[in-house]
Formats: structure tokens, sequence, C-alpha cells
């Protein structure tokens, strides 16, 4: 392993009764403790799937290939591969190393257990610590993450929190065992913009405090514009970019992220309507189209006379760190970015 987490040539495939899914089908990427990598696509991209597997939260499949997922390549984390261990050492290294903020606290939040308690819990379940010791390490907790009189507020019960209140308890339920490795899913997704705001800039915060890889999973390219260092964009199981997060949202190269600029709630109406929405729905990933997944949504596919119909592009580099999967060459896709895409 090159990286605190390296990711190569992941597949995670399930087996059902109407064929084969390849809901991660062969993604490589690096991330060091301290960075942010934000993976963005529509609901199916595999983007979710992909945090699952580094949590190690699998179901595997029996040796028929059903009843769970058949993965392959590597997962390098922190010089330990996960892909291939078994099933109760990564168990044990995803709870010393790994944590997971997800979409939904109201899921991982029991509704009939005391925040304070839930949180002194989670400390108690890695280290060895009295009541009392994790009780006052879970306030603290609270505090750090802001919920205001953090000594009263821990003998609250889920429900008596806000959203913004409950996302920020799952937040300090993740980092109270100081992971080194942070995943968020959809972490703002249910909550208004303002607290959206408030919450990535803790996350921010949180990260550099505790010098932990984080990665931010989201539909929604603007929310990991400025909080991550690299971008990773998915569609249908596959990346079609990756690089630092600055080139990928200013100077895209893939018609799907262009796409995605321009579904992005936060642009102003100006702006927006200069940009492509992306027409239809993501496709079904067990009859996913030939040749590039995207091309019965891309405008662009007519140029490349029948091409984008037969043959998948590969992820290409266009320079040292940018990465993009579309057959358009080169000169022709930044000439159609800033001609006609760029916002202005
Ligand atoms: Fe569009 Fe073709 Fe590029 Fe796919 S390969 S994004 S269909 S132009
Ligand atoms: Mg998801």
């Amino acid at each position: 392993p090159t990286a605190f987490l390296d990711v190569r040539d992941l597949k995670v495939h399930f087996a059902t009764e109407d064929g084969l899914v390849k809901s991660v089908d062969g993604i490589s990427f690096k991330l060091e403790r301290g960075q942010t990598l934000g993976i963005v696509g529509e609901s199916g991209s595999g983007k979710s799937v992909t945090s699952l597997s580094l949590m190690g939260l699998h179901r595997r499949a029996g040796k028929s290939g059903r009843g769970g997922a058949t993965m392959s390549g590597e997962i390098w984390l922190d010089g330990d591969e996960l892909v291939h261990a078994d099933p109760a050492e990564v168990r044990r290294l995803r709870g010393q190393k790994v944590a997971m903020v997800f979409q939904d606290p109201l899921s991982s939040l029991h509704p009939y257990y005391k925040v304070g308690d839930q949180i002194a819990e989670a400390y108690r379940v890695h280290n060895k610590a009295s009541k009392s010791e994790a009780h006052k390490r879970a306030i603290e907790m609270l505090d750090r993450v802001g919920i205001p009189q953090p000594a009263q507020r821990a003998a609250d019960f889920p429900h008596q929190f806000s959203g913004g209140m409950r996302q920020r308890a799952m937040i300090a339920m993740a980092l109270v065992c100081n992971p080194q490795l942070l995943i968020a899913d959809e972490p703002t997704t249910a909550l208004d913009v303002t607290v959206q705001a408030q919450i990535l800039d803790l996350m921010r915060d949180l990260q550099q405090e505790f010098n932990s890889a984080l990665i931010v999973i989201t539909h929604d390219l603007g929310v990991v514009a400025e909080l991550a260092d690299d971008i990773m964009v998915m569609y249908a199981g596959k990346a079609v970019e990756y690089g630092p997060a600055k080139t990928v949202f200013t100077d895209p190269e893939d018609p799907y992220t262009w796409g995605l600029l321009g579904s992005m709630p936060r642009l102003d109406r100006a702006v927006k309507e200069r940009l492509l929405p992306i027409p239809g729905n993501p496709p079904s990933m067990i009859n996913v189209p030939s040749g590039c997944a995207f091309h019965p949504r891309c405008p662009f596919a007519p140029r490349n006379h029948g091409r984008c119909e037969t043959e998948v592009p590969e992820l290409l580099p266009v320079d040292s760190r940018h990465l993009v999967r579309c057959h358009l060459p080169i000169a022709e896709r930044r000439q159609i970015f800033n001609e006609e895409i760029r916002p202005h």
C-alpha cells in the first residue's frame, strides 16, 4: 500500500434472481489521514456500497455466489488488507479505526436510550473506561460538536433533539473513539441549508483536529466542492471522473459531471439555466447500458459515431492527477465545457 487508505480495483457484485448486479465495478482511490475524499453520484451509482465495503458491512456470498456480495480487488487500510481478511478481523479493525455517520441519525441513535449514554457506550465498546469516565467523555464530545449545555442535554432522548442536533450527536458518537477513517454518507441531506453549512464546517474542523481521513458521500457536488481535497464522481458502479476537488468542480471534463453541476440545488438560477440538467433516470443496475453507461442520457454521445453505444470508455489521465472516462477527444470536451457550459 502506498497510502493510509489504498483501494485497488474494488468490485462488489451481487447475484440476484434477475441477474448479476455490479454495484461497484472496479474503482481505485487513495486517501491519507487529514485528507477528504468526496464520492459523488446519484442513487444506485455505487457510492454507498463502496463505503459499506470499507466498513466490512456486506454479508459475503457463499460458494454458489448467492446470498451476499462477491468482492474482489484490494482495500488497504493502514497496512492491513480487508477484502481477503476474515470477517472477524475486519470487524476488529473497523471498530478500532473506522466510524460512519449516516444520513438519518434516527437510524443509528436508539430512540429509548439517552443520547449521552449511547455515546458513552460507544466509547466503552473499544476503550477500557469506567461508566463515569465514559460519561464524562460523552459530555466532552457533545460540547465539542457544539451542543449547548452538554451535561444537561446528555440526559435527553434523541427525539428531544432537533435534526441538526441529532446529526451533531451522531458525529460525536462516531468520533468518540478517535477513528482514523470517518465515512459520512449523505450527512446533511435531511437538513436545511443553514444547518447543512454548519455541520459541514464542524466536520471539517473535527477532521483537522483528529487528523482522520474523511470520505463524504453525496449526490450534491456542491457539498464536497469546498470540503474535499479530491472528488470521485461515480456512475453505474464506475468512476467517471476523479481528481483534485478544485479541478473537478471548476474544470470538469466528463459530461456526467457537467450534468451534476447543472443539478446543484444551491447554484443561482441564472447560472443554472446555462448548465445542463441530466435528462432521464439513473440506469437499472441489472441492465446497465452497453458501451458508456451514460450514453442514453448524454447529449454528446451522437458526436462519437456509435462508439459511446458499443465501447466502454477507459478512465484515462488528462494530467497527472485528473482522470476522465469519456470517448470525446480532450480538446473537444474542453471546448464544449468552456463555450457552452462553464458558469460565467
Ligand atoms: Fe457521453 Fe460518450 Fe462521453 Fe459517455 S463516452 S460521457 S456517452 S460522450
Ligand atoms: Mg445511498
